[in-house]
């Protein structure tokens, strides 16, 4: 099934249920009068001349029409191309031109970013972009007014012609271990991975989830919009970047039953001061993904925030992107040190990095997912498809894990974040996790950095609870002395007050690295 039929068969299923709740933009939509809206869409796209294949770009903070563009673009077969919202003129000027968008949908402005400014300062250089329109701009109502006078038969005509094979969708990686790569996804990976993530958290037509990740990132647009739409469920937008407040805010007002977030979102919003005067009480589950999930962040999530079936994932955007995933009615041991179990119709292995050997469970290795949800490949790039998908058709994910022998797969770090001093692997996964305990420190990152004698040495960088009183290197020891291997040990420490992060809120080991190189 295309992602189009998908949700016409849901429109037709529950017509007057909630689709969509654009809290900050004060709107809201049932699923017929979003079914209607994305037809409508669809057929402005096919007036304006967008063919099958046809790249279409969408450079946007969240609100609702990024998904009525997400909708509409798969109905009429044109491969959309998320661009993080967070890139500045260097790099959309790249992944315009990469992939070759010919139209492009964006935000006027959102905070210091004024995207109207950036996208005239590249156009010039983007030759096959032949057409703009902004959100919240008068460009926007004329644009859709356009599939007004469309027909319905041609619309019809297109979408018989499309297969569910088809690629669809453009998704950037985070860039959080070098620059982006732009994994093309079709309507099978990515709407089966949208339905069966939505399938383990038991979705169903009385669903409500609060989405504040960005729809740029397979977080927002697979694990939040397929899973809702495959299931009948609600979306429902905070606002459009991250706020605390506006997440909880919406959970109470919309009676939200799911929240979605990387750890340091939970973190955020469990920080919030006035964070007991939430009535989070309607929830029930939700995601947690994208990074290592502390185990103390997810106690209070379970705890505090209701979120009793709340579920780990752990996946990548070559992968559509969720191949592990918990289960509702697994314990909290399961739920907190492991990131879960295989999805249905896929397959996990940990194979030996060097030789490539299918490692027993309980020993560490690269994780490789095999199955529908494996990426076309990179756009563009095949050697670089080449390197990571071999002639098996199992992605090598990069990330060090460790299957036991429950099935449940235990993620121990990233291979390039491996920390190798004097011979010892070290990872900085673990010693975060016994430093997160300290009472001083509120977050703590690890990197390798260049030594003399030992190749490379520990660093810690510390986010203190208090600035006035932070962590010294003698109570960092103290700390560990006796209950950590020496070699594990940090043996510098660094004081900030926060890390460099990506846009789908992951720390930028590869920048702490860099910073911390001399
Ligand atoms: P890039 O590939 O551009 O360097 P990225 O790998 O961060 O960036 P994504 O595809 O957004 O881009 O993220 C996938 C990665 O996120 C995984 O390879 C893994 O390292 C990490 N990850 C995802 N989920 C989890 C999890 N539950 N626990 C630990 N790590 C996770
Ligand atoms: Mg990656």
């Amino acid at each position: 099934e295309t992602i189009g039929a998908n949700l016409a068969r849901t429109a037709r299923t529950w017509p007057d249920r909630e689709a969509l709740v654009d809290v900050a933009a004060g709107r809201r939509w049932t699923y017929a009068a979003f079914d209607a809206d994305v037809d409508r869409l669809a057929r402005a796209l096919l007036a304006s001349g967008i063919a099958k294949g046809d790249r279409v770009g969408i450079w946007a903070v969240n609100r609702a029409e990024w998904v009525l563009v997400q909708y509409a673009t798969a109905r009429v077969g044109a491969v959309m191309v998320n661009i993080n919202p967070a890139y500045r003129t260097h790099e959309v000027r790249f992944v315009l031109r990469q992939a070759g968008v010919r139209l492009l949908f964006a935000s006027l402005s959102h905070k210091s970013s004024d995207y109207r400014a950036m996208v005239e300062e590249v156009r010039g250089d983007c030759h096959e972009l032949r057409e703009v329109v902004y959100f919240g701009d008068p460009g926007w109502a004329a644009f859709t007014a356009r599939g007004e006078a469309g027909d319905r038969s041609e619309l019809a005509a297109r979408e018989a012609e499309l297969s569910c094979d088809d690629p669809i969708n453009i998704q950037y990686t985070s860039g959080t271990t070098g620059f982006p790569k732009g994994a093309t996804l079709s309507h099978h990976n990515i709407l089966n991975n949208g339905y069966f993530v939505g399938e383990l958290v038991k979705y169903s037509e009385q669903d409500r989830i609060c989405v504040p990740v960005p729809f740029y990132h397979c977080f927002g647009m697979v694990m939040a919009n397929l899973a809702a739409t495959s299931h009948g469920a609600c979306m429902v937008i905070p606002a459009p970047s991250f706020e605390p407040r506006a997440s909880l805010e919406a959970v109470q007002r919309e009676r939200c039953t799911a929240l979605y977030g990387v750890p340091t979102m939970f973190i955020a919003e469990l920080n919030l001061p006035d964070f007991a005067s939430y009535d989070l009480s309607t929830l029930r589950t939700g995601i947690m993904a994208g990074s290592p999930c502390p185990v103390e962040v997810m106690k209070r999530v379970v705890a505090e925030m209701h979120m009793a079936e709340v579920a780990i994932c752990y996946g990548m955007t070559e992968t559509s992107p969720v191949s592990l995933q918990t289960r509702t009615d697994d314990d909290l041991e399961h739920r907190t040190a492991t990131v879960g179990r295989v999805l249905p119709h896929l397959e996990v292995k940990i194979v030996d990095p060097a030789t490539g050997v299918t490692q027993p469970r309980g020993r560490t290795g690269e994780l490789c997912t095999r199955g529908y949800s494996v990426m076309l490949g990179y756009w563009d790039e095949p050697e670089k498809s080449a390197e990571v998908i071999d002639a098996g058709r199992w992605m090598h994910t990069g990330d060090l894990a460790m299957m036991r022998e429950d099935g449940y797969v235990e993620i121990v770090g990233r291979i390039k974040d491996m920390i190798i001093r004097g011979g010892e692997n070290i990872y900085p996964r673990e010693i975060e996790e016994f430093l997160y305990a300290h009472p001083k420190i509120r977050d703590v990152q690890v990197v390798g950095v260049p030594d003399e004698k030992y190749g490379e040495e520990v660093l810690a960088c510390v986010i203190p609870h208090d600035e006035g009183d932070p962590l010294t290197l003698e109570e960092l020891h103290a700390f560990c002395r006796g209950r950590l291997a020496h070699y594990k040990v940090p043996s510098r420490l660094s004081i900030l007050d926060a890390f460099p992060m990506t846009v789908s809120g992951k720390v930028r080991k590869i920048e702490l690295r860099e910073r911390y190189r001399d």
